[in-house]
């Protein structure tokens, strides 16, 4: 499979956080072919391995959940209303289509609906709608109707733009964030399949990330590695009126190494050796700049007696937006930074 098949198949697979089941498949069979062996723990992160020669382990990890919504009230009207699940923008929420998925399995379709500005006050019109106004329409007239098409409180939903390739190289998709860190992983199993690898490595796909770094926090407890590194599809922000101080990462610039973020201050020890890697490798990289954003390396790096972690992103746009995007190539450059570090493990950090 090519590798932009591959992320077409994981943005548009559903995976509201703490709803992952689809996700978690694709990868398990994308992954499987690679790795001695896949398991899946109670909360449902999913972890493949490889065998190495050092029984310590390197941990890789992405998250397989993106952010969504979840129906919390249907009323008599058969209007949904929902709560976020991870962090949204209320301002670009509205006038969107949603797939919603019902308590079978069912996918029902719907809209996020907003008065028309006909009908509103000048002062109205002016304001963003606060989510906990807003509301579904999947087509139903009352609340048994709803709940004829499947419609139940609990039920997770997400805005859903298919994936495209919109110029040569540079691509849309609904959750990037953060199906690109998955697709770096499997694409990173593949590249290494028939090579002996220094480390044990653990491939973890983490559940619950956009929901505070949940699945990552049992994860490595369980898999107990002595070094990780956390694979990212993280903020892109060159774009007309942002200042260059304040874009976290830019694309096309080649994958980005996080020096400090919200949840972590990266051992400077851990970037050092990611930067030599990149060097030494002729792979270009940039920094996120400190400190945007909170990543699974934040749970990781505190587990147990504390874990050496860093953090590797693919810049993408518009994330925790309703689409986001990448370019190709630092999608790639971030599976040969990924893999390269994989390959030279422990790059001196041990
Ligand atoms: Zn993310």
């Amino acid at each position: 499979m090519q590798p932009i098949e591959l992320l077409r198949e994981l943005s548009d697979a559903f995976g509201v956080s703490g709803f992952e089941d689809e996700v978690r498949e694709i990868l398990r069979a994308r992954i499987s072919p690679f790795v001695d062996s896949v398991t899946v723990d109670a909360l449902g992160n999913l972890v493949a391995m490889r065998k190495g020669k050092d029984d310590r382990v390197l941990m890789l990890d992405a998250h397989m959940d993106e952010v969504g919504f979840i129906v919390k009230w249907v009323d008599d009207k058969g209007y949904v209303r929902f709560a976020p699940l991870g962090g949204w923008d209320e301002r670009i929420v509205a006038g969107h289509r949603v797939v919603l998925r019902t308590r079978d399995g069912r996918k029902r379709l719907g809209v996020i609906g907003s008065a028309p500005p006909h009908i509103l006050t000048a002062e109205e019109r002016a304001k963003p709608i606060p989510m906990d106004r807003m509301f579904v329409d999947v087509g139903a007239t009352s609340r048994q109707e709803a709940s004829d098409l499947g419609v139940e409180i609990g039920d997770p939903f997400t805005i859903h733009y298919p994936f495209s390739e919109i110029a040569d190289g540079y691509v849309t998709g609904k959750a990037l964030d953060d199906r690109a860190g998955c697709a770096v992983l499997v694409e990173t199993a593949q590249r290494l399949a028939d090579q002996k690898l220094p480390m044990t490595t653990a491939f973890s796909f983490a559940f619950g990330e956009e929901v505070g770094l949940r699945g990552a926090t049992t994860a490595a407890f369980h898999i107990d590695p002595s070094l990780a590194l956390a694979v990212e599809g993280t903020i892109g922000a060159d774009m007309p009126g942002i200042a260059e101080e304040s874009q976290p990462t830019r694309l096309g610039r080649g994958p980005a190494l996080s020096v400090a973020d919200r949840s972590i201050v990266v051992s400077p020890k851990v970037v050092r050796a990611l930067e030599k890697l990149a060097d030494g490798n002729g792979i270009p990289y940039q920094y996120k700049l400190p400190t945007y954003g909170s990543t699974d390396a934040g749970a990781i790096h505190l587990t147990r007696g504390g874990v050496l972690s860093g953090i590797v992103s693919v810049p993408c746009r518009f994330i925790h937006s309703p689409v986001s995007t990448l370019r190709l190539n630092d999608f790639e450059n971030a599976i040969r930074l990924v893999a390269a570090f994989v390959r030279s493990a422990p790059n001196g950090l041990l």
